[in-house]
């Protein structure tokens, strides 16, 4: 049997604990296993939290990345981080689910239905319409291991999934798909 360390082990309850959320949103999600390599280059268990309808693709996406060999640093539900989306991102944490607007909107986000995920978005920043760059100092870099380009983008794209890096406003850590 494969080693596998196990970074993330929660419940769906705790998953989702500490904050409010319309049940009828709630009612949509659902917890899924993610084993993936880091950058120890170890198998590791983490979770994500997407809407039900792509659970079983997000799976799948995930284990090609794992086959690839593709480093993700740590995919763990944004509860351990407080739903603080900056501080998940200081940490390089991949995440789906959170119900927010989108930065700087009071629109809410693909995060808020789990239709939209987030990668190594240390290496991965989101460009701001102000050109503020999120998280502070991350730098895209696609020589980088763990970096989302064009070559890793299409496992997502294939499935329906749209990434920020096609967008003119760059969101390079972000997919979401629109059912
Ligand atoms: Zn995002």
């Amino acid at each position: 049997m494969r080693e596998i360390i196990v970074d993330s082990a929660m419940s769906f309850s705790e998953a989702l604990a500490e904050k409010e959320i319309p049940d009828n949103i709630r009612k949509t999600l659902s917890l899924v296993e993610i084993p993936h390599y880091s950058f120890d280059g170890k198998l590791h268990q983490g979770q994500l939290v997407v809407h039900a309808d792509v659970a079983q693709e997000i799976r799948r996406i995930f284990d090609r990345l794992a086959e690839k060999r593709f480093p993700i640093a740590r995919v763990i539900p944004i509860v351990a981080y407080g739903w603080d989306d900056d501080r998940s991102m200081v940490a390089n944490n991949t995440s789906a689910f959170n119900y927010r607007p989108i930065r700087g909107t009071d629109r809410l986000s693909c995060h808020s239905f789990g239709l939209a995920i987030d990668i190594n978005p240390a290496l991965n920043p989101c460009i701001q319409y102000d050109g503020e760059v999120v998280p502070p100092g991350a730098r895209y870099d696609p020589g980088q291991p763990g970096t989302v380009t064009a070559d890793i983008a299409p496992l997502f794209k294939s499935c329906g999934w749209e990434w920020g890096g096609d967008w003119h406003n760059k969101d390079w850590q972000h997919f979401q798909k629109t059912v």
